[in-house]
């Protein structure tokens, strides 16, 4: 597996197994046949309510825990100095282990001032290798790496061919923040699986449209997690081994609408909802 060295040396696989929206009692064989499959990076989240079972699978593997790259992400309603402390041991202990590779907060609301500054301690007392973001825009990003001293080594954001978010890109590559996608393939919106440039370009390589894809971000540098229940497409998003020419580079480039297809963090409608959510955590 290729990986990216973050901006505190700590390297990172470009690709990765995401678990959002797979049920808990559904995730523990998800994650043991993601790590059969070769897959050795996991992103979860404390709102995904899946944490434990990402940990079960964990141990059943056997795989020595310094060839695993475990992310989880700090929710909202856990914001603020002491309650993500708080928050990040309750992760931890759920997903047995007794330290993370890479903690995030979820979301750019609530008192995330607070929050940076436990997870700065975290990381200083060494229990968290890295630290980052997730759903940050550049002025939010920009802000907060310069009114602390750590500046996130990794921004998780909503990365596919119609939102492609290269202004973004730019900006955390001069400030040396990694970006990560997340909906590599937007959940298959917009008919993603059947689209005529993605499926003319996997035709011309014998691949599929989520390989092309995946191909496209990882050759753009993004760092990606798709997600899959079945074994079969968890094996065809880990073969990313070919490469795009400029030309179809760029048509996929072209596919760029500059809108989210989910939710812009920037309504302030979507503030208050995302505020008002309350997972069971
Ligand atoms: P995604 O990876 O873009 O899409 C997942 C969908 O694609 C599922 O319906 C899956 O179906 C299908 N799929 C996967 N591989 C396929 C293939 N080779 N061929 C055809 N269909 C395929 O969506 P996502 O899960 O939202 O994003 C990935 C990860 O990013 C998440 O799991 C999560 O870890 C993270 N994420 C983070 C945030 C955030 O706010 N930070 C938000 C969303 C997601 P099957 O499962 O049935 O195969």
């Amino acid at each position: 597996m290729q990986n990216v060295l973050l901006n505190n040396d700590v390297e990172m696989p470009i690709l990765g197994f995401g678990v959002y929206q797979i049920p808990p009692e559904q995730t523990e064989q998800a994650v043991s046949d993601a790590l059969a499959a070769g897959y050795r990076s996991l992103d979860t989240a404390a709102a995904y309510g899946n944490e434990e079972a990402v940990g079960r699978a964990i141990k059943a593997s056997g795989i020595p825990r310094e060839d695993l790259f475990v992310t989880t992400k700090l929710w909202i309603s856990s914001a603020g100095e002491e309650n993500a402390r708080r928050a990040f041991h309750t992760s931890l202990r759920r997903l047995g282990l007794d330290h993370l590779d890479l903690y995030l907060i979820h979301q750019p609301f609530g008192d995330v001032y607070g929050s940076w500054r436990a997870m700065e301690a975290l990381h200083r007392e060494g229990v968290v290798r890295a630290i980052g973001v997730s759903n940050f825009y550049p002025d939010r990003l920009v802000d907060l790496i310069d009114h602390n001293e750590i500046t996130p080594a990794v921004n998780q954001i909503e990365t596919h061919p119609f939102n492609r978010r290269t202004v973004d890109q730019e900006v955390m590559r001069e400030r040396g923040v990694q970006i990560e996608s997340w909906g590599p393939f937007a959940e298959g919106r917009n008919n993603l699986f059947s689209d005529p440039v993605l499926s003319g370009i996997g035709a011309a390589h014998g691949k599929s449209v989520a390989q092309v894809v995946l191909r496209w971000l990882i050759q753009r540098r993004v760092v990606v997690i798709p997600k899959s229940v079945r074994a079969d497409r968890m094996a065809e998003n880990l073969d990313f081994d070919f490469e795009l020419t400029d030309d179809q580079m760029a048509s996929i480039d072209a596919m760029d609408t500059g809108e989210s297809l989910f939710f812009d963090h920037r309504d302030p409608e979507v503030v208050s909802r995302f505020g008002k959510l309350q997972p069971n955590i």
